[in-house]
């Protein structure tokens, strides 16, 4: 099928190939996590001891796990909301509508959760059954982003996400042809981003991923997958390697996630109010850029120390969730060194946008704002 006209962006992740390789190379890194934590030497590097067979991926009682979990969000999402947010203006000026109920979510889950435990669910079966559930998930991803390929074919052009069009079939599926793909109200891309793998984001509307990214094999292969399984190492490595963790120590571990979670729910709160209503008295008297699109930038506040303020939060907290692992092992420092790399990769794809989006005044504010995530160093 031809590739529909409008706006496309450059080719990122390497075109085709980088997204062909990326579909392999992600699901087998999170299972080469998942097995590295569980082996005795828990090496980052090198190959696993030893390889499951499909006896140890495939498991019902994991399907059925999974699906009930999926299902449950799935309702609690569709509860009713307090309260409803509009979105970003669409390029066919509409705004999109999206309940307001994760915290609702999570409550009733962990009140669920602690009834279960207290009618006799083995919860300690759970770490045993992560491989299986993996495993699901991965198949779920993958058939999930078919589905959303080709609903993909039957949307709108205005529905379609500048990343997404290539006319590449890997490469749109694995970037998301469809900007934000829904049933009635139901947002596929709002609720994998908040509900199954990760409750309790917030001002997520006017992140990249809502806003920019289509919803293909990249989200939803992380959403579902990727950021339970493997943002969960350092716990899976601390069931099989505890560590000792002094109060002193474990206080200072505290400090540092309270300092990044102070810079990164700060940076994200400001950008989102001022995104949201740029005269609310919380950002009125920050100075701004105007840009000729009618928008404008922070420069002072969090967004004029650095250029991704909520990035250098973010960071600051993944430390402090890898060093109660100690430092005998490399493998719990995954997700930081993963996250940089992920970070300043993000990072310099926003650019790329804000300056197509913002021109010279984008060119302004990386005059006035230097650094991009780190003051004085990067
Ligand atoms: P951001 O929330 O940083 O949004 C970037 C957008 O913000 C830009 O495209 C621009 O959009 C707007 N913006 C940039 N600079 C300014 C400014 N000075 N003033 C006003 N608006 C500005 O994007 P992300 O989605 O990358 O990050 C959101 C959060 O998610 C971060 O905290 C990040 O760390 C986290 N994250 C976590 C991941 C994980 O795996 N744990 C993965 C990715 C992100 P516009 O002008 O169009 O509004």
């Amino acid at each position: 099928m031809a590739p529909p006209e409008g706006p496309r962006a450059p080719l990122e992740f390497g075109g085709p190939l980088g997204a062909a390789a990326l579909l392999l190379l992600l699901p087998a890194t999170m299972f080469h996590l998942l097995l590295a934590a569980r082996s005795g030497p828990a090496r980052l590097l090198g190959p696993p001891a030893s390889l499951p067979g499909l006896e140890a991926l495939w498991s019902p009682r994991a399907l059925l796990l999974w699906l009930a979990w999926l299902g449950l969000q799935a309702a609690l999402y569709l509860l009713p909301a307090r309260k409803v947010a509009e979105g970003q203006e669409l390029k066919d000026k509409s705004r999109l509508r999206y309940p307001i109920n994760g915290f609702q979510a999570l409550v009733l889950t962990a009140l669920l959760v602690g009834l279960g435990v207290s009618a006799g669910l083995p919860l300690g079966a759970l770490p045993e059954m992560l491989l299986p559930l993996a495993f699901v998930a991965t198949l779920t991803a993958f058939i999930f982003s078919l589905f959303l390929y080709m609903k993909a074919q039957v949307a709108p052009v205005s529905a379609l996400a500048p990343g997404g069009i290539s006319g590449n079939p890997i490469y749109d599926f694995f970037l998301g042809r469809e900007l934000n793909p829904r049933i009635c109200f139901f947002d596929f891309k709002y609720f994998c981003e908040l509900r199954p793998g990760l409750i309790g984001w917030e001002a997520i509307l006017t992140t990249m991923d809502i806003t920019h990214d289509g919803f293909g094999f990249m989200l939803a292969f992380g959403d579902i997958a990727w950021v339970p399984f493997t943002y969960s190492l350092q716990a899976q490595f601390l069931l099989r390697h505890p560590q000792p963790l002094g109060l002193p120590m474990a206080s200072a571990i505290c400090l540092i996630n309270a300092i990044g979670y102070y810079i990164f729910r700060g940076a994200n709160s400001q950008k989102n109010t001022f995104r949201k209503n740029p005269s609310d008295p919380r950002v009125a008297g920050l100075e701004t850029i105007s840009t000729a699109t009618g928008r404008k930038l922070l420069v002072s506040g969090w967004w004029g120390m650095v250029r991704h303020p909520n990035y250098l939060g973010d960071l600051i907290m993944a430390l402090a969730w890898s060093l109660p692992c100690g430092v005998s092992h490399l493998l719990p420092y995954f997700y930081l060194l993963y996250f940089t790399a992920l970070l300043v990769h993000r990072e310099a794809r926003d650019e790329r946008q804000c300056l197509q989006k913002y021109g010279l005044a984008w060119q302004e504010y990386c005059r006035r704002v230097p650094y991009r995530i780190v003051p004085y160093i990067y």
